[in-house]
């Protein structure tokens, strides 16, 4: 054990400085897309049964909705720009901006060399929830995604049904190529209903029974063209001591809107991060 100097308490006090000011950074128009919201028409309605997974394809300038249409279900997304793959949902710098979880007016961006906005979250019945006492949050972008490799390290089972393999064999399927070809796409994902933290004694991620209730649900704008994959996680509202494969699951659902001609007046799906255009590769 390494001893603490004198002045351990006087280093230990240094104040903590923000990594990542939000100041300068742009503010979506969220009255812009509310008033567009009103005017949009469902055009699409995909159900994901319990332990499996589902894509979805939408348009820049349109809405996605994701709902627990039972009871508690914990989602697994996965966001891509459809044309190239490599551009991705970014879990770790949408963390680093706005921290450990998520809501209403939050984006959801996309890897380097690209970064930028994929999707703004506009609609969250959860947000009522916020920190409970044991340091909890909803809708997380810490955890990584259930997968049968980590599963099999820590239980010593083979388990199919994770979320790693319910998004690889859609995203396979949705774009007819073998899984050995895709499996590398699927990424950290945003944890849709999950309510997790930090222990406060050793910093370990936990979960805890998701509050979300039938009719709960999560609205995001597409910033650009979107490739989305969910999986109703085998660890249902992730709150059981059972493990994935006893886990009571429910189905999750996502619908399409899309909003009427000239609602979107003024609007512009955002290009690539200003640095990449001149530079990249850096
Ligand atoms: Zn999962």
């Amino acid at each position: 054990m390494s001893q603490p100097p004198e002045d351990a308490d006087a280093r230990r006090a240094a104040p903590p400085v923000l990594c990542y000011p939000k100041d300068t950074l742009y503010v979506p128009p969220l009255d812009l897309y509310r008033a567009a919201r009103e005017t949009a028409q469902e055009t699409q309605r995909i159900r994901v049964p319990p332990r499996e997974a589902r894509c979805f394809n939408l348009s820049a300038g349109s809405f996605f909705r994701i709902t627990c249409p039972e009871g508690a279900q914990v989602g697994d997304l996965n966001l891509f720009a459809p044309r190239h793959l490599e551009e991705r949902f970014y879990s770790g710098k949408t963390r680093a901006l706005y921290g450990s979880h998520v809501s209403v007016g939050d984006r959801l961006w996309s890897t380097l060399p690209w970064l930028r906005p994929m999707a703004t979250i506009t609609e969250d019945t959860l947000a009522w929830y916020g920190r409970d006492a044991d340091g909890a949050r909803v809708h997380d972008v810490i955890g990584t995604r259930c997968d049968p490799y980590t599963h099999h390290m820590l239980y010593g089972r083979d388990f199919h049904q994770t979320c790693h393999s319910n998004l690889t064999r859609a995203l396979a399927a949705h774009l007819e190529k073998p899984l050995t070809e895709i499996e590398h796409h699927v990424h950290d994902v945003l944890n849709v209903f999950m309510c997790t933290g930090f222990t406060e004694e050793t910093g370990q991620y936990f979960m805890k029974a998701s509050p979300a209730r039938a009719g709960d649900y999560v609205e995001f704008f597409a910033e650009i063209d979107l490739l989305g994959v969910l999986s109703a996680c085998p660890g249902g509202d992730c709150g059981s001591a059972l493990g994935p494969e006893d886990a009571t699951c429910h189905p999750l659902e996502i619908t399409i809107h899309s909003p009427a001609a000239g609602a979107l007046d003024g609007w512009y799906s955002p290009s690539f991060n200003r640095y990449s255009r001149r530079h990249a590769p850096c």
